[in-house]
């Protein structure tokens, strides 16, 4: 595989290296090493632009909904960011941006990008969760697991008491939580911070 070099600002140099971007003096470049899992570093890869999320690490939930056009319960799956994920605020300026750490957890919806290491592993999951091409981006969408039809975003992550957005501690154990321990990065139109009883929820 090719090495992935890095375009890291000058001020920004010291995070990139926490996250394990190596420095090479002969070529003047910041770069992945073989050993670093290249998502937790892609928010600087120059052709990143889109990615405006990344964690050290996330969860991935899986709950049970009920869908409207054929009415079986299929598997539904969301990706939450834990504390301390940042996200790329775009400045005032042209061409200025900078990253913020959120002091609590949050959950994405309407996902435009994922990195391949965070696609490959969701779909170690599921393939119900795919992007689907809709004008003028893809999101990434549920499909029901039985006729494949797509489930309305805002019911699953924006209606209180239906999907992820649990009312209850009972609710809550209905979903399950994967942590993965690898870097995420990745692009969402909609972050819903602070997710109600994530704690409640049912570990794997
Ligand atoms: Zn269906």
């Amino acid at each position: 595989m090719a090495r992935v070099d890095l375009d890291v600002p000058y001020n920004e140099r010291t995070a990139a290296q926490q996250r394990g971007a190596r420095w090479d003096p002969e070529r003047s470049c910041w770069f992945v090493p073989e050993h670093i899992d290249p998502s937790s570093l892609i928010g600087w890869s120059p052709a990143s632009d889109i990615v405006n999320a990344r964690a050290h690490h996330y969860y991935l939930l899986e709950g049970i909904q009920a869908c409207e056009r054929c009415g079986a319960q299929s598997r539904v799956h969301a990706i939450v960011l834990p504390t301390g994920h940042e996200v790329r605020l775009q400045g005032q300026d042209e061409g200025h941006e900078e990253w913020e750490r959120s002091d609590e957890p949050s959950l994405l919806a309407f996902v435009t990008a994922l990195a391949p290491s965070v696609a490959a592993r969701i779909r170690e999951e599921t393939y119900s969760y795919r992007a689907r091409q809709t004008y003028p981006v893809a999101y990434h969408y549920n499909h029901c697991e039985f006729c494949g039809s797509a489930f309305d975003e805002y019911a699953l992550f924006a209606t209180p008491g239906h999907g992820f957005d649990v009312l209850s501690e009972s609710a809550a154990a209905a979903i399950h939580v994967t942590v993965v321990h690898s870097g995420f990065a990745g692009a969402a139109d909609h972050f819903s911070y602070g997710v109600a009883f994530l704690d409640a929820m049912t570990r794997r």
